[in-house]
This record gives C-alpha cells, sequence and structure tokens, in this order.
C-alpha cells in the first residue's frame, strides 16, 4: 500500500484510510467478529489510518474499532487514528471549549488509547465558525500540548468552511482538514482549494469516495441528504458499468486516488471483502492505471450532474 505525507505532520499514512463510520452501524449492522475481520485485514494489507468519531453510531465505532485494534494487538505507533470532537448523537453540537475538552478523555476511554493522533471538530459549519477560530481550536491546541492528541484537524461539507477558520487562526494551529463527498466522480470541487491548503502547510483527507453509498451496486442508505436527481444518475451510472461487468465501486476509488495532492482517500468498510477490494483497487491503479474508456462512460452520464450537493449547516452571517 502506498504511502504518503499528510501536510507538515511528518506521518506517513496509507492512501487508502479505513472509516469506520460503518463499525457504527450507521450503514446497517455489523457483527463484531466481522468488524475484527475488516480491521485486521486491513492492517495486514498495509492500510495504517482508522478514522472513527464519538457521532457515529452514538459512541459504537469508536468503542468498536478500540476493540478491532486491541484484538488486533497491533503496535501503537504503526496506526493513525484519527477522532473527532463537536458533534454527538444525542447532544447535538457542542464545540465549547469545555465540551470538546471532555470529549476527548470520553473518546481515549472508549478507544482504549493514551492518545489519538488527530482530533478534529467535526462537521463545524453547524456553529459559527467565529466560535471554532476563538474558542474551539485554542482549546484543541491546549489537549495538543497535553499529549492527548499530536494534531488537530477540523471537517465538514462547505468547502468555504477552509478558508474562513485557517485566514482566521495563527499559523500552524490547524494541521489537517477532512473534506467529504468533493472529491470523487460526480464532484471534484475540492481540487480548486488544494493550491491554497498547500499554502498553508495542510495536510487533506478526502473521505467518502464513493458518496456515501451513491458510488456502490447497494446504492445509499435512507438517511443519504442527496437531491433525487443525483441519486437517479449515481444509479443510472452504478447500472451502466454493472452491464458491461464492471464495478462502479473500483472506478470512483481508482479516480479519488489519482491526484496526490490528497494525501488519504477515506473510504467506510465493514468487511474483509471490502477492505480487499479497495485496496486491491488502489494497488491495480498503481500497475495498470484506471479503466479510462469506462470513466469517461460514466463521467458522460453524471455530467448534468457535476458538482451538485446538498445545504450542510447553519447560515454563516
Ligand atoms: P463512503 O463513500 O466511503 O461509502 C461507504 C459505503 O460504501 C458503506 O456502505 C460501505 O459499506 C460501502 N463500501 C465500501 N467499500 C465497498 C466496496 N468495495 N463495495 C461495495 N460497497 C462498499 O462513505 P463514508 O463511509 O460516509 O465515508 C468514509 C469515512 O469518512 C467515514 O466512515 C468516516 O470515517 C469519514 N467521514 C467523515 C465525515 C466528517 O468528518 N464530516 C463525513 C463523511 C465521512
Amino acid at each position: 500500500m502506498e504511502l504518503r505525507e499528510l501536510g507538515g505532520t511528518g506521518l506517513r499514512v496509507s492512501a487508502v484510510g479505513f472509516g469506520a463510520s460503518p463499525l457504527g452501524h450507521v450503514f446497517g449492522d455489523v457483527p463484531r467478529d466481522a468488524a475484527r475481520a475488516a480491521v485486521r485485514r486491513a492492517l495486514d494489507l498495509g492500510v495504517n489510518f482508522f478514522d472513527t468519531s464519538p457521532y457515529y453510531g452514538g459512541t459504537i465505532s469508536e468503542s468498536v474499532l478500540g476493540d478491532c485494534l486491541r484484538h488486533a494487538a497491533v503496535p501503537r505507533n504503526q496506526v493513525v487514528v484519527a477522532t473527532k470532537c463537536g458533534r454527538y448523537k444525542d447532544e447535538g453540537f457542542d464545540f465549547s471549549a469545555a465540551r470538546v475538552t471532555r470529549s476527548i478523555d470520553e473518546s481515549l476511554a472508549r478507544l482504549g488509547l493514551d492518545y489519538v493522533d488527530i482530533l478534529h471538530a467535526h462537521d463545524i459549519e453547524f456553529t459559527h465558525l467565529d466560535q471554532i477560530v476563538n474558542e474551539t481550536i485554542p482549546a484543541l491546541r491546549k489537549i495538543k500540548e497535553s499529549g492527548k492528541a499530536r494534531f488537530i484537524g477540523i471537517t465538514g461539507l462547505p468547502l468555504s468552511i477552509y478558508p474562513y477558520v485557517l485566514d482566521r487562526v495563527p499559523p500552524g494551529s490547524v494541521d489537517v482538514i477532512l473534506s467529504y463527498c468533493h472529491f470523487g466522480i460526480n464532484d471534484t470541487s475540492l481540487v480548486d482549494l488544494l493550491p491554497y491548503l498547500k499554502s498553508k502547510g495542510v495536510g487533506v483527507i478526502t473521505a467518502s469516495p464513493l458518496a456515501m453509498g451513491l458510488l456502490t451496486d447497494n446504492g445509499p442508505p435512507d438517511w443519504h441528504p442527496a437531491p433525487e436527481q443525483l441519486k437517479l444518475a449515481c444509479r443510472a451510472a452504478a447500472e451502466h458499468c454493472s452491464k458491461k461487468g464492471k464495478s462502479i465501486t473500483k472506478l470512483a476509488m481508482q479516480y479519488s486516488l489519482m491526484n496526490n495532492g490528497i494525501s488519504i482517500v477515506l473510504v467506510g468498510m465493514n468487511s474483509s471483502k471490502q477492505v480487499e477490494e479497495n485496496v486491491a483497487a488502489a494497488l491495480e491503479l498503481s500497475t495498470s492505471g484506471i479503466d479510462e474508456e469506462l470513466l469517461h462512460e460514466v463521467e458522460a452520464i453524471l455530467e448534468p450532474v457535476k458538482n451538485v450537493t446538498w445545504p450542510s449547516g447553519i447560515q454563516q452571517a
């Protein structure tokens, strides 16, 4: 598995990252044996980056990921573990200094770890961004000084949140950003922001290369927020691939992995089979390249919905 530098953190991370939201049962139930096997298989195949949040499954994802890593008996310095704070299933959003400071202790207890490698403020568009700048990031910096998190990140859907925060905090305060659903076959809008993020020395993670299930044969879960036209177009693209005996998921993974300005393509996985398929897609990309003909056909199907997204967060003044 290819390792890439993550911004200025010094971390060398696998290009395919393991998104653990499915381990919180957000895409359907996952038996514990399947979760443990998926994490074990990922480690064996060279995946070293794992992402979770207290929000996923109402803390279940963190507890299950912690259990899976313990079960795999992997040395702590051979995995990079990221979690988040500020978004909770029962409480909603709370980015106050007091809440995020308590949050990291709760996360470490659930994960069974002494520290996480990255602590993100989770979906920051759901508060006033000035709170993130003036209260949350300073609190996260104190957590970093305490050693409970090695690096700090911010996540969210609207791309405008990143320059808003990064232009207002002291240089070096934010180490990493995690964007989702903005670098895949149907939506490439993150690309325009990459030169800016590089100039700030910030590491870039793109999550949801399968557009949270839109670019899979099974299709998205009921809660998927995409507008109907996007869902229909993605279904048509998946059916087109399937009719040709090809996989939309493989194509989508490979597409997201092609941009070296992005360090990690974070894909949600719930079984060894998915791990093997996604890692195989990455290996095949490095040896044989992407199926250009299929890509052009799928791009043509998705052209009418190119960069179509959905609203997220409170309106910013
Ligand atoms: P995704 O695009 O990675 O799709 C995940 C879905 O695709 C799941 O249903 C999974 O079972 C399925 N899948 C994975 N590999 C497959 C394969 N080979 N064949 C068929 N189906 C396959 O969406 P995601 O899980 O939402 O995003 C990835 C990760 O990124 C999350 O788990 C989470 O860790 C992170 N994330 C973070 C944020 C945020 O911070 N705001 C938002 C979205 C995602």
